[in-house]
């Protein structure tokens, strides 16, 4: 899928796809989940997803899988461990070819870099330059999970990531269960930063677990 048509594809989808079809976060034992890419994909066929994509951290390693390459309901993507303005941030990459020898500069190499939780605090990426070359390879940027960051002001430090590139932020996910200890910001305001600097609204369950199912979506917004 060429890039402006995957921008207008995430940008048709709406909450209620998000509750109902499409989940564009997962995990699998590729990183730190824990079932097949094989296994969530032939579960979300079984229960009518439209659109999936495997978000495993810093790696792609399921799409090398020829059946992913072909499957007409997968966005391939990717979860990048960066850092921007002192605060560690994941950044979403989708529809980047993962043949593109910048990607394969930036993508983990070796299985610690997507697995272990300490490697991967150590091998942290600049933002502005994991944005430019998921641009440069064909993709487009999303800032996961926004509610979780530790920063004073989101409105100001989403403004200065959209200066560098940055084109979506997650707005459907489950706020609740992501929000560990403590709540830094609201959905609400998530969902007005987005509408005010006209990005592209995605969403997902950040599902880490052993049996893939929509259920989680059904709660995304708590
Ligand atoms: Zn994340
Ligand atoms: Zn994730």
């Amino acid at each position: 899928m060429i890039r402006e048509e995957l921008k207008n594809l995430l940008t048709s989808f709406t909450e209620e796809d998000y509750r109902k079809n499409v989940d564009l976060h997962i995990h699998s034992n590729e990183s730190d989940g824990k079932i097949s890419p094989c296994e969530i994909l032939e579960t979300a066929k079984k229960i009518g997803m439209k659109y999936i994509s495997i978000t495993d951290h810093n790696t792609m390693a399921s799409y090398k899988n020829v059946e992913f390459q072909h499957s007409n309901i997968i966005i391939p993507a990717t979860e990048f461990d960066c850092i921007y303005q002192g605060v560690y941030i994941h950044i979403l990459a989708y529809g980047i070819d993962i043949n593109n020898e910048e990607i394969k500069q930036i993508i983990a190499k070796n299985e610690a870099e997507s697995k272990c939780k300490l490697t991967r605090l150590f091998k942290l990426r600049d933002s502005k330059k994991v944005i430019e070359i998921i641009k440069k390879a064909g993709g487009i940027s999303v800032l996961a999970h926004p509610a979780c960051y530790p920063v004073i002001n989101l409105e100001l430090f989403i403004k200065s990531l959209i200066e560098i590139g940055l084109e979506g932020i997650e707005v459907f996910y489950p706020y609740k269960r992501l929000r560990s200890i403590v709540k830094f910001h609201k959905r609400k305001t998530v969902y007005n930063i987005a509408k005010k600097y006209n990005l592209i609204m995605t969403g997902g369950s950040d599902f880490h677990g052993k049996i893939y199912s929509n259920f989680s979506l059904t709660n995304l917004s708590i």
